[in-house]
């Protein structure tokens, strides 16, 4: 029975223990890591005061969550958004261990939030409520343990606030516990686009794959965030045709293109791609379902689900997001023969640069851009061709192929160590 309601942030955690078990069956995994690998290891919430611009106090609620430690440190972004809830953070927690583990880089999955509405807060508020909640969870971040990173409306200052109050509370700097930093402080050198710019290398991967010219191929992108917009531009700039985009606020659409350069500017100024010249306005909803090569949903999870699945018309999606698709729509797509470049691929490039950051901290040697889009380029051509080994081996689909290797690292690293004590 197809279900009449899309999926909210607290479904995401039971649809991606659906996802895990449907892994762990084909692996045949033992019981008792299966039981392990389906809870998170550690997870702390926390209440806290901030004080407001008017002067009241309002308290916040945060999250840290760690789900699997086997193969490093934990590692996972920081959220600031209404809809925050443990649920979401276990279920974002447990995608970054298979994240990390697809693309081969030794970390961990973690994931922090704070529930609250960043947009109807002032810079000051913002920079207390940062503060408040890295002291809150202090304990259990740090370069050898946790490392925190920019996520949805979290950006290179917030990771600032967030180094220096850790700093303040050692008494030395240490820039090595958290990523996506200014570059004045230990940031690394191409960390902003590296997401948009990792999706873009995997989108060229899928289109060598399936023979696929990109020059003038029509793309459609959910969210000109961080991800979405870097994505586009880049895309643009190969000769791709950006036909549609959308953000919270709404979305635009033309047949004959847009012009990016100047969409980044309009939603500079305006704050948003709606009421952009030439286009007309369709519904966020509506960019999933318009005709196009090259579908990109980087706004939120759950947006391609059961309900719209059969409306999705793309060739490629590439899953700039972090869970944008349902277990069941997955199932719908591989049906309707799309080829889906999985979210623990097609958006690691954050991640892996984030890998990179925390390397150049700990060995306080920074290195060239271009070593580091090199370097990311490699590391994701190795995963996406070895994902892609694995679908064609196994007759599986691209998604199911990249978390079976993931869940597989993982299960093999837990093997090694062995149970403590
Ligand atoms: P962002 O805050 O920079 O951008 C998010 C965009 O989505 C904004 O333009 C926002 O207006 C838009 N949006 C919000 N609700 C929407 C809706 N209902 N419909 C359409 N658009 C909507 O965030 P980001 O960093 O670009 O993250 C986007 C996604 O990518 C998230 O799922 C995040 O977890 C994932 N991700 C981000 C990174 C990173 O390095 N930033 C890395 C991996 C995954």
């Amino acid at each position: 029975m197809v279900n009449n309601q899309p999926p909210v942030s607290d479904d995401l955690y039971p649809l991606s223990l659906e996802r895990f078990h449907k892994v762990a069956d084909r692996l045949d995994l033992d019981p008792g890591i299966r039981e392990k690998l389906a809870v998170v290891k550690r997870e702390v919430t926390v209440n806290f005061p901030v004080k407001m611009d008017d002067g009241q106090f309002k308290v916040f609620t945060g999250f840290r969550v760690q789900h699997d430690i086997a193969r490093g440190p934990a590692k996972g972004g920081i959220r600031y958004h209404p809809s925050v809830c443990l649920e979401e953070v276990r279920a974002l927690a447990m995608l970054m261990t298979w994240k990390c583990a697809v693309v081969n880089i030794p970390f961990g999955g973690a994931k922090g939030g704070v529930k609250c509405d960043p947009k109807a807060m002032s810079e000051g508020e913002i920079e207390r409520l940062t503060r408040r909640y890295t002291s809150e969870i202090i304990m259990l971040i740090g370069p050898e343990t946790d490392i925190p990173a920019p996520d949805m409306y979290t950006d290179s200052k917030i990771m600032g606030w967030i180094m220096d109050t850790y700093s303040m509370q050692k008494g030395f700097s240490v820039p090595g516990v958290v990523t996506g930093k200014p570059l004045s402080i230990g940031g690394s050198l191409g960390r902003s686009g590296a997401t948009g710019r990792g999706c873009v290398n995997c989108i060229s991967l899928a289109a060598e794959h399936l023979g696929i010219d990109l020059e003038g191929r029509t793309v459609s992108v959910q969210g000109f965030g961080k991800v979405g917009a870097v994505a586009a531009r880049l895309l643009d700039e190969m000769g791709c045709k950006i036909i549609a985009a959308s953000d919270s606020k709404g979305g635009i659409f033309s047949q004959k293109g847009i012009d990016v350069a100047d969409l980044l500017r309009h939603k500079g100024e305006s704050g948003s791609v709606v009421g952009f010249h030439d286009t007309d306005n369709i519904s966020s909803t509506d960019v999933l379902e318009i005709p196009c090569d090259i579908l990109i949903p980087a706004a939120l999870e759950d947006q391609i689900w059961e309900g719209n699945a059969d409306k999705i018309q793309a060739k490629i999606i590439a899953e700039g997001a972090n869970g944008p698709t349902t277990s069941k729509a997955d199932d719908i797509l591989s049906d309707k023969g799309i080829f889906v470049i999985p979210d623990i691929l097609a958006n690691a490039g954050g991640v892996i640069v984030s890998y990179f950051e925390w390397v150049q901290n700990i060995q306080e040697y920074f290195w060239p851009e271009k070593r580091i889009n090199s370097e990311l380029q490699r590391i994701l051509s190795d995963s996406f061709w070895k994902v892609l080994e694995i679908s064609k081996k196994e007759k599986m689909s691209m998604k199911m192929a990249a978390y079976s290797l993931a869940v597989d690292r993982v299960v093999q690293a837990t093997k090694d160590r062995g149970i403590y004590p």
